[in-house]
Protein backbone atom coordinates (compact mmCIF):
# COMPACT_ATOMS: atom_id res chain seq x y z
CA UNK A 1 0.00 0.00 0.00
CA UNK A 2 1.03 3.52 -0.94
CA UNK A 3 0.03 5.86 2.17
CA UNK A 4 0.41 10.33 1.66
CA UNK A 5 -0.04 12.71 3.62
CA UNK A 6 -2.22 15.01 2.31
CA UNK A 7 -4.55 18.23 3.19
CA UNK A 8 -7.63 19.43 1.80
CA UNK A 9 -10.07 22.07 2.39
CA UNK A 10 -7.59 22.91 5.53
CA UNK A 11 -7.49 19.50 6.93
CA UNK A 12 -4.82 16.77 7.21
CA UNK A 13 -5.55 13.44 6.62
CA UNK A 14 -3.74 10.06 5.13
CA UNK A 15 -4.82 8.36 2.77
CA UNK A 16 -4.22 5.24 0.62
CA UNK A 17 -3.08 5.70 -2.98
CA UNK A 18 -5.11 3.86 -5.29
CA UNK A 19 -4.84 3.52 -9.21
CA UNK A 20 -1.83 2.25 -11.08
CA UNK A 21 -1.82 4.21 -14.40
CA UNK A 22 -0.44 3.35 -17.52
CA UNK A 23 2.12 5.32 -19.66
CA UNK A 24 5.10 7.37 -18.59
CA UNK A 25 3.31 9.22 -15.29
CA UNK A 26 2.74 5.95 -14.17
CA UNK A 27 4.79 3.99 -10.99
CA UNK A 28 8.55 4.13 -12.00
CA UNK A 29 7.57 6.37 -14.74
CA UNK A 30 8.11 10.70 -14.94
CA UNK A 31 5.80 10.38 -11.24
CA UNK A 32 3.02 12.25 -12.16
CA UNK A 33 -0.22 11.58 -10.70
CA UNK A 34 -3.09 11.68 -13.37
CA UNK A 35 -5.66 9.28 -12.40
CA UNK A 36 -4.59 8.43 -8.82
CA UNK A 37 -7.22 8.55 -6.20
CA UNK A 38 -6.84 8.70 -1.95
CA UNK A 39 -9.34 6.40 -0.30
CA UNK A 40 -8.76 8.48 3.10
CA UNK A 41 -7.60 6.54 6.13
CA UNK A 42 -9.68 6.15 9.64
CA UNK A 43 -6.88 7.14 12.12
CA UNK A 44 -3.19 7.28 11.71
CA UNK A 45 -1.16 4.59 9.87
CA UNK A 46 0.80 3.90 12.87
CA UNK A 47 -1.87 1.65 14.39
CA UNK A 48 -4.20 -0.58 12.67
CA UNK A 49 -6.53 1.88 10.80
CA UNK A 50 -9.88 1.31 8.13
CA UNK A 51 -9.95 3.09 4.52
CA UNK A 52 -12.94 5.41 5.08
CA UNK A 53 -13.99 4.68 1.66
CA UNK A 54 -14.38 8.54 0.68
CA UNK A 55 -12.46 8.99 -2.51
CA UNK A 56 -10.81 12.68 -3.30
CA UNK A 57 -8.60 12.56 -6.73
CA UNK A 58 -4.87 13.01 -5.58
CA UNK A 59 -4.55 15.89 -8.34
CA UNK A 60 -7.53 18.03 -6.29
CA UNK A 61 -5.21 17.98 -3.03
CA UNK A 62 -1.84 19.09 -2.12
CA UNK A 63 0.42 16.09 -0.47
CA UNK A 64 2.27 16.98 2.51
CA UNK A 65 5.65 15.04 3.67
CA UNK A 66 4.21 11.89 4.46
CA UNK A 67 5.55 11.33 7.86
CA UNK A 68 6.09 14.57 10.90
CA UNK A 69 9.35 13.28 12.19
CA UNK A 70 10.39 14.07 15.51
CA UNK A 71 13.63 13.25 14.10
CA UNK A 72 15.46 12.47 11.16
CA UNK A 73 18.58 10.18 11.50
CA UNK A 74 20.75 10.02 8.50
CA UNK A 75 24.05 8.10 6.98
CA UNK A 76 26.65 9.25 5.83
CA UNK A 77 29.30 7.84 3.37
CA UNK A 78 26.99 4.52 3.06
CA UNK A 79 27.97 4.13 -0.65
CA UNK A 80 31.83 3.69 -1.77
CA UNK A 81 31.94 5.33 -5.13
CA UNK A 82 30.21 8.38 -3.57
CA UNK A 83 32.39 8.75 -0.61
CA UNK A 84 35.07 8.25 -3.45
CA UNK A 85 33.82 11.04 -5.20
CA UNK A 86 34.44 13.48 -2.22
CA UNK A 87 37.80 11.94 -1.46
CA UNK A 88 36.56 10.72 1.67
CA UNK A 89 37.46 7.19 3.20
CA UNK A 90 34.10 4.91 3.98
CA UNK A 91 34.31 4.94 7.73
CA UNK A 92 34.30 1.60 9.66
CA UNK A 93 31.19 1.59 11.45
CA UNK A 94 27.93 4.13 10.37
CA UNK A 95 28.48 7.19 10.58
CA UNK A 96 25.25 9.10 12.08
CA UNK A 97 24.01 12.72 12.02
CA UNK A 98 20.83 14.67 12.20
CA UNK A 99 18.46 16.43 10.58
CA UNK A 100 15.96 18.65 12.34
CA UNK A 101 12.36 18.00 11.80
CA UNK A 102 12.10 21.98 10.77
CA UNK A 103 14.46 20.55 7.84
CA UNK A 104 11.36 18.27 6.09
CA UNK A 105 9.64 19.39 3.36
CA UNK A 106 6.72 17.71 1.02
CA UNK A 107 6.84 16.62 -2.54
CA UNK A 108 6.38 20.27 -4.80
CA UNK A 109 7.55 22.47 -1.78
CA UNK A 110 10.50 24.49 -2.30
CA UNK A 111 13.91 23.93 -1.69
CA UNK A 112 15.34 27.40 -0.27
CA UNK A 113 19.00 28.51 -1.28
CA UNK A 114 20.40 29.10 2.42
CA UNK A 115 21.68 32.63 2.29
CA UNK A 116 25.63 31.25 3.95
CA UNK A 117 26.10 28.66 0.77
CA UNK A 118 27.24 29.23 -2.46
CA UNK A 119 27.04 25.24 -2.88
CA UNK A 120 23.96 23.77 -2.74
CA UNK A 121 24.49 19.71 -3.48
CA UNK A 122 21.19 17.25 -4.05
CA UNK A 123 22.04 13.62 -2.51
CA UNK A 124 19.29 10.63 -3.52
CA UNK A 125 18.31 8.54 -1.00
CA UNK A 126 16.18 5.64 0.07
CA UNK A 127 13.85 7.07 3.44
CA UNK A 128 12.71 4.40 6.01
CA UNK A 129 10.05 5.21 7.94
CA UNK A 130 9.85 3.69 11.38
CA UNK A 131 6.56 2.10 12.07
CA UNK A 132 6.71 1.86 16.24
CA UNK A 133 8.24 2.97 19.37
CA UNK A 134 11.41 1.00 19.24
CA UNK A 135 15.35 0.56 20.85
CA UNK A 136 17.80 -1.91 21.10
CA UNK A 137 16.13 -3.61 18.31
CA UNK A 138 17.68 -7.06 17.39
CA UNK A 139 18.34 -7.74 13.44
CA UNK A 140 15.32 -10.30 13.16
CA UNK A 141 12.86 -7.47 14.54
CA UNK A 142 13.98 -4.70 12.74
CA UNK A 143 11.19 -6.44 9.41
CA UNK A 144 8.67 -5.36 12.43
CA UNK A 145 9.36 -1.55 13.28
CA UNK A 146 9.80 -0.72 9.78
CA UNK A 147 6.33 0.89 8.29
CA UNK A 148 7.86 1.54 4.84
CA UNK A 149 9.78 3.51 2.44
CA UNK A 150 9.65 6.48 1.05
CA UNK A 151 11.89 8.78 -1.50
CA UNK A 152 14.77 11.79 0.50
CA UNK A 153 16.91 14.63 -0.87
CA UNK A 154 19.68 15.07 1.68
CA UNK A 155 20.26 18.07 0.41
CA UNK A 156 23.32 19.58 1.39
CA UNK A 157 25.46 22.60 1.91
CA UNK A 158 28.41 21.51 0.96
CA UNK A 159 30.81 24.55 1.12
CA UNK A 160 29.47 24.65 4.74
CA UNK A 161 29.78 20.69 5.19
CA UNK A 162 33.47 21.29 4.36
CA UNK A 163 34.31 24.32 6.82
CA UNK A 164 32.20 23.12 9.88
CA UNK A 165 32.55 20.73 11.71
CA UNK A 166 29.51 19.53 12.44
CA UNK A 167 27.06 19.56 9.80
CA UNK A 168 23.97 21.06 11.63
CA UNK A 169 23.67 24.15 9.18
CA UNK A 170 25.20 22.44 6.07
CA UNK A 171 22.73 19.70 6.40
CA UNK A 172 19.75 20.96 8.82
CA UNK A 173 19.04 23.97 7.03
CA UNK A 174 15.22 24.49 6.62
CA UNK A 175 13.99 22.74 3.42
CA UNK A 176 17.02 20.47 3.11
CA UNK A 177 14.82 17.10 3.96
CA UNK A 178 12.37 16.91 0.98
CA UNK A 179 10.46 13.55 1.61
CA UNK A 180 7.85 11.41 -0.58
CA UNK A 181 5.63 11.34 -2.76
CA UNK A 182 4.42 8.55 -0.15
CA UNK A 183 5.22 5.50 2.25
CA UNK A 184 5.69 2.49 -0.23
CA UNK A 185 4.27 -0.28 2.68
CA UNK A 186 4.33 -3.25 0.37
CA UNK A 187 8.26 -4.01 0.42
CA UNK A 188 10.01 -6.35 3.07
CA UNK A 189 13.60 -5.80 3.58
CA UNK A 190 15.20 -8.09 1.07
CA UNK A 191 13.21 -5.76 -1.98
CA UNK A 192 14.37 -2.44 -0.22
CA UNK A 193 17.80 -3.79 -0.61
CA UNK A 194 17.66 -4.05 -4.08
CA UNK A 195 16.20 -0.96 -6.03
CA UNK A 196 17.40 1.56 -8.53
CA UNK A 197 17.63 4.93 -7.26
CA UNK A 198 17.92 8.11 -9.30
CA UNK A 199 18.72 11.94 -9.18
CA UNK A 200 17.71 14.50 -12.10
CA UNK A 201 18.45 17.75 -12.44
CA UNK A 202 16.18 19.60 -15.15
CA UNK A 203 15.78 16.11 -16.30
CA UNK A 204 19.29 15.36 -16.77
CA UNK A 205 20.30 12.15 -14.74
CA UNK A 206 22.87 12.77 -12.14
CA UNK A 207 22.94 9.99 -10.25
CA UNK A 208 22.04 6.26 -10.60
CA UNK A 209 22.39 3.23 -8.26
CA UNK A 210 20.94 0.68 -6.66
CA UNK A 211 19.74 0.39 -2.79
CA UNK A 212 22.49 -2.78 -3.16
CA UNK A 213 25.01 -1.22 -3.25
CA UNK A 214 24.95 0.23 0.34
CA UNK A 215 27.68 -0.26 2.65
CA UNK A 216 26.14 -0.90 5.96
CA UNK A 217 22.37 -2.89 5.22
CA UNK A 218 19.36 -1.41 6.65
CA UNK A 219 18.98 -3.92 9.17
CA UNK A 220 22.73 -2.81 10.20
CA UNK A 221 21.36 1.04 10.33
CA UNK A 222 18.83 0.49 12.39
CA UNK A 223 20.06 -1.70 14.84
CA UNK A 224 23.07 0.41 15.11
CA UNK A 225 20.95 3.58 15.54
CA UNK A 226 18.79 2.12 18.31
CA UNK A 227 21.81 0.99 20.32
CA UNK A 228 21.84 4.52 21.22
CA UNK A 229 18.41 6.28 20.67
CA UNK A 230 14.63 5.49 20.49
CA UNK A 231 12.67 5.79 17.96
CA UNK A 232 9.73 6.89 17.16
CA UNK A 233 6.24 5.99 14.99
CA UNK A 234 6.85 8.39 11.98
CA UNK A 235 10.65 8.99 12.08
CA UNK A 236 12.86 8.49 9.25
CA UNK A 237 16.24 7.35 8.97
CA UNK A 238 18.27 8.15 5.21
CA UNK A 239 20.55 5.56 3.99
CA UNK A 240 23.13 7.08 2.58
CA UNK A 241 23.41 8.53 -1.64
CA UNK A 242 25.18 6.86 -4.44
CA UNK A 243 27.60 8.45 -6.59
CA UNK A 244 26.99 11.66 -8.33
CA UNK A 245 25.94 14.06 -6.23
CA UNK A 246 26.04 17.59 -7.53
CA UNK A 247 25.06 21.55 -7.59
CA UNK A 248 21.50 22.91 -7.73
CA UNK A 249 20.82 26.30 -8.60
CA UNK A 250 17.55 28.33 -7.80
CA UNK A 251 15.75 27.57 -11.01
CA UNK A 252 16.88 24.12 -10.87
CA UNK A 253 14.09 20.68 -10.72
CA UNK A 254 15.00 18.12 -8.78
CA UNK A 255 13.57 14.69 -8.73
CA UNK A 256 14.55 11.82 -7.06
CA UNK A 257 13.12 8.58 -8.48
CA UNK A 258 12.92 5.48 -6.65
CA UNK A 259 11.97 1.75 -8.20
CA UNK A 260 8.41 0.08 -6.26
CA UNK A 261 8.11 3.77 -4.45
CA UNK A 262 7.69 6.53 -6.73
CA UNK A 263 9.52 9.98 -7.49
CA UNK A 264 9.93 13.18 -5.46
CA UNK A 265 10.12 16.65 -7.50
CA UNK A 266 10.67 19.75 -5.82
CA UNK A 267 12.25 23.42 -7.33
CA UNK A 268 15.12 25.21 -5.88
CA UNK A 269 14.53 28.84 -5.38
CA UNK A 270 16.16 31.97 -4.08
CA UNK A 271 15.82 33.32 -0.52
CA UNK A 272 13.40 36.53 -0.49
MG1 LIG B 1 23.42 11.99 2.55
Amino acid sequence: MRIARFSIDGNVAFGAVEGDPAGPDGPGGTGGTEGLVLDIIKGVPFADFELSGTKVPLDKVRLLPPVLPSKVVAIGRNYAEHAAELDHEVPAAPWAFFKPSTSVIGPGDPIVYPSFSQEVHHEAELAVVIGRLCREVPRERVKDVVLGYTCANDVTARDAQRTEKQWARAKGFDSSCPLGPWIETGLDLAAASDLAITATVNGELRQAGRTGQMINSIEDLIVNITEAMTLLPGDVVLTGTPAGVGPLLPGDEVAVTIEGIGTLTNKVISRG
